[in-house]
């Protein structure tokens, strides 16, 4: 019997996926730490999931045995309130996480992520993987990918010639890179490691590369970029970022530090900036994400583990060591039975 909500038996309109590869998200490392204060343990994370479905529910229409599809940050939501009705289901306050989520509808029961060898999701959670992407390259879109590319949408930062900032060349920085550079913008990366210069511009296709700390080179780029990224996972100070935007420019924070980030008003009020926060993407956004990135050839740079390294790879990506997301091998690894 199974007391977690992600291992359920299957209902009419739920999806049964063998998981293939499940990306490891700064996310999962901030719970297993319990950075934010949330654990809920044990904890099995894992929100970058890509895998092939095994079994699907009577009722469900989209999916077959067979279909390889992805699965995000989130399962569920409340399917009622407005941002449920808008196809916003990543603001909605009931959303159910894929991994240490409260699902209510099933008795409060945690859910366990992705780094388990099967899942079991509602059809409307659930996203088809278009042809062609490996699906190594795509599990860590699922949750990175579009947490860049949705606001990347919502803001106008998709236009061509356009100069957009990426703030922390990780998981999700490096994948907003390959975004930008996809919609035809120039791109700068504004990082703390120098050693990330070469492969930044040679290898990502970035046109620039700013280190954070030389004061020199953030006031050379004083007013040149029409919007910024924030991925950065740790407290760091967002002033001198702002500075970089041009009036009216517009700062997205997805990077979640847990600590308040200091905000000087002289910052953004006299140029009519704008800072806005961005949590995910909806599962609209997601399908939408994943048919651009089929288009253009879009998927993260990867280290993929087996899940006995899974333990080194976390120590790691704390040091800011990956280039630049692990994505764990789960149908190659022994897991032992889940029954
Ligand atoms: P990651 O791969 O570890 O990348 C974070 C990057 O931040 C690092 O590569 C590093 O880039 C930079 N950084 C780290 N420590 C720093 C410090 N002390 N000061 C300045 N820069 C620092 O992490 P990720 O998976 O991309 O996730 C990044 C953050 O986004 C995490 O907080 C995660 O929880 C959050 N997140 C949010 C959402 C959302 O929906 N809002 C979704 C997924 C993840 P450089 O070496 O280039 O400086
Ligand atoms: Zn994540």
């Amino acid at each position: 019997m199974f007391i977690d909500s992600n291992l359920r038996v299957q209902s009419d309109d739920d999806v049964t996926i063998k998981v293939l590869y499940c990306g490891i998200c700064h996310t999962d490392l901030h719970v297993i730490k319990n950075y934010w204060g949330s654990a809920m343990y044990p904890v099995v994370p894992g929100h970058e999931i890509v895998g092939t479905v095994t079994d699907v529910g009577s009722g469900v229409t989209k999916f077959k045995a067979g279909d390889t599809v992805g699965v995000g940050y989130f399962v569920d939501s409340c399917r009622a309130c407005e941002c449920c009705g808008n196809g916003h289901e990543n603001y909605c306050a009931g959303v159910v996480l894929t991994s240490n989520g409260v699902d209510h509808a099933r008795g409060g029961a945690a859910t366990l992520g992705g780094f388990s060898d099967v899942i079991v999701v509602r059809e409307h959670y659930v996203v088809r993987v278009p042809d062609g992407l490996s699906p190594e390259r795509t599990a860590p879109l699922l949750c990175a990918g579009v947490t860049v590319y949705s606001p990347m949408m919502r803001h106008g930062l998709n236009q061509p010639g356009k100069h957009l900032g990426v703030v922390g060349l990780g998981g999700l920085g490096h994948v907003a890179v390959k975004f930008g550079k996809a919609f035809g913008m120039k791109v700068t990366v504004i990082s703390t490691s120098p050693r990330k210069r070469q492969e930044a511009l040679e290898h990502l296709g970035a046109d620039e590369f700013l280190v954070s700390s030389d004061p020199e080179q953030m006031k050379a780029a004083t007013g040149t970029m029409d919007g910024i990224i924030d991925t950065v996972s740790a407290w760091h100070t967002i002033t001198p970022l702002l500075m970089l935007l041009k009036p009216m420019g517009q700062m997205v924070v997805v990077g979640v530090p847990n600590k308040p980030l200091e905000l000087s008003v002289y910052a953004i009020v006299p140029g009519g900036k704008g800072i806005a926060g961005n949590n995910v993407g909806s599962v609209g956004d997601c399908q939408a994400m994943l048919e651009f990135a089929g288009k253009h050839g879009i998927g993260a740079e990867v280290e993929v583990i087996k899940m006995d390294y899974v333990n080194t790879a976390l120590e790691r990506l704390e040091k800011n060591d990956v280039r630049y997301r692990f994505v764990i091998d789960i149908a190659g690894s022994s897991l032992g039975s889940a029954a």
